[in-house]
């Protein structure tokens, strides 16, 4: 387990092969990753807070939906023509998909054991009303159709169908508009805290270290082509210093300010576009048992695409509850334990402009987090409501979600666009990596961090690829061009999660 504060105050100077910095979902990750791959090398983990997964990993700051482009429509995009292009929706699947591998790994090793406690079948829907966007589902549901690794998703038109998937969605609906819901009952619920606590279990069984309370302020080369960084303790004892031969900066938010503080010439002109998010949420057993179901819509115009409200069936500690959100905010912070001073502190000279240029081009965005900080409750209860006609908002209550810092960078032509992917910034003749952005976020952890391996790892990898196969033995395959290992592999996991296998 994590050392005590005491004795670290005692020890000043901690020498490791590789130091991740923040104890989320990435950072634990990568450090689940490298104990397997190579017992001997010394991994340490700092974490600025008590306790792992607080921030954006925490099974209350995010949604726990496991993306795999079955619901979030913004993984489908509408042309021009009318027709849509999944194919970000199959690669986000495609990501998933060696997610799952690498949980059935561990289960299968008996270093996971409570799956009920990080995976749970939760079909995942998508809900539409109105001409276009009916008209525009159903091309959806034509471009996915035949694809191996969507082929257990349904379409319909008809309220007695959806209401049978989904009887919220339904009773009390009045009027005639037109309706279309999809449903894929492959959907999961994922609770990333869990994981993450269990992946640092095993980390520091392994003989690595993983120091709470210790804040990393600065970061210098050392010298020997390793670096020095140095973490004050959050309650004011004595600091440390660690030198490390890799740092991976998992920080979330504070990622890019400590990647600008190792001085990476990679990290220039990157900023970052805080959005804060609010749920509802509500425990009531008439509404829990009878939602079961990861529901997601259409964007109205200027939402940005991740901040799309949605009526999620959770399972949180074995408890269910239904979540409805995130109503998307404006906050200056990077991080929820962030602070005010955030943004305006990250303004270097060279990101004023590209940050200028992403206000200017995206006032419809600004606009909408805008309105919906003055959202009040009424417009919650009547968005809550487009999902849920009968939904009272006295059975609801109001939470902080986690905090998003959107990457914003130069295009091709110097001119700052906002981006709402995540990004590996690597440096340092590769001894040095951070990952910058949130989304599609945890559920595709995995294929970041072993990506990132290939990168900072580079001359290790080859000896490393065996143990690779073993773990995600579709590492380096497209699923979706191969339907037969599409389905083998999507059945396997479902076994060994005890999650529903692909429909025959
Ligand atoms: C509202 C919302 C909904 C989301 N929904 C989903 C979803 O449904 N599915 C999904 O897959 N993803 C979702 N995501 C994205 C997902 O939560 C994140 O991508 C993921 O948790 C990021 O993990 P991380 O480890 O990079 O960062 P974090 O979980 O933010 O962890 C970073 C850690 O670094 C620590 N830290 C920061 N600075 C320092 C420092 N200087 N020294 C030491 N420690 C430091 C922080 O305290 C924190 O613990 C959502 C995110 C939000 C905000």
């Amino acid at each position: 387990m994590a050392l005590s504060i005491a004795k670290r105050q005692a020890s000043e100077f901690i020498e490791t092969d590789v130091v991740c910095v923040g104890a989320g979902i990435m950072s634990a990750t990568l450090a689940l990753l490298l104990s397997e791959l190579d017992p001997n090398l010394k991994v340490t983990v700092v974490e600025r807070l008590e306790a792992p997964a607080l921030e954006s990993t925490g099974p209350w700051n995010n949604a726990g939906t496991g993306h795999a482009g079955l619901c979030e429509l913004n993984y489908s995009v509408e042309q021009a023509d009318g027709s849509v292009d999944i194919s970000k929706a199959i690669k986000i699947n495609e990501q998933f998909q060696i997610s799952r591998q690498l949980w059935s790994y561990l289960v299968e090793q008996g270093q996971l054991s409570d799956t009920r406690a990080f995976i749970n079948s939760t079909p995942h829907m998508v809900f539409v009303h109105g001409d276009d966007h009916v008209n525009y589902l159903r091309a959806r549901r034509d471009a996915m159709a035949g694809q191996p690794l969507l082929a257990s998703m349904s379409y319909s038109e008809d309220a007695a169908q959806i209401g049978q998937w989904s009887p919220l969605l339904i009773e009390g609906r009045k009027g005639n508009e037109p309706i279309a819901a999809s449903y894929d009952p492959t959907g999961t619920d994922v609770n990333f805290g869990a994981l993450t606590r269990s992946y640092l279990n095993t980390v520091t069984e392994r003989g690595g270290d993983v120091i709470y309370n210790f804040d990393v302020t600065d970061l210098k080369p050392s010298g020997d082509g390793g670096w020095l960084l140095r973490a004050a303790h959050t309650g004011g004892g004595h600091g440390i210093i660690i030198k490390a031969a890799k740092v991976f900066i998992g920080a979330g938010g504070y990622a890019l300010n400590l990647l600008q503080k190792a001085g990476l010439p990679e990290a220039q002109g990157y900023g970052l576009f805080p959005i804060s998010g609010q749920f509802l949420t509500t425990s009531k057993r008439a509404i829990v048992a009878r939602h079961s179901q990861k529901v997601y819509g259409k964007a109205s115009v200027g939402a940005p695409p991740m901040s799309v409200p949605h009526l999620d069936a959770r399972i949180i500690d074995g408890e269910k509850y239904v979540l409805f959100g995130p109503f998307a905010g404006s906050s200056p912070k990077f991080l929820k334990d962030g602070s005010l001073l955030d943004l305006p502190l990250s303004l270097r000279p060279h990101n004023i402009l590209p940050m200028l240029e992403v206000a200017k081009d995206n006032l419809p965005l600004v606009k909408y987090l805008a309105s919906q900080i003055l959202l009040p409750p009424s417009a919650q209860e009547a968005s809550l409501r487009e999902f849920y006609p009968d939904a009272d908002l006295a059975d609801w209550k109001l939470l902080a979600a986690g905090q998003r810092a959107q990457i914003i960078k130069k295009d091709e032509n110097g001119h700052g666009t906002l981006q709402f992917g995540t990004e590996t910034i690597v440096g340092g003749g590769g001894s040095i990596a951070g990952l910058l952005g949130a989304s599609p976020g945890a559920s595709t952890a995995v294929p970041i961090m072993l990506g990132l391996l290939e990168k900072i790892f580079a001359e290790r990898i080859d000896g490393w690829r065996d143990q690779l196969l073993k773990i995600v033995p579709t590492w380096g395959k497209s699923l979706n061009d191969d339907v037969a290992l599409a389905r083998a592999t999507m059945t396997h996991t479902a076994e060994v999660l005890g999650i529903t296998p692909p429909v025959k």
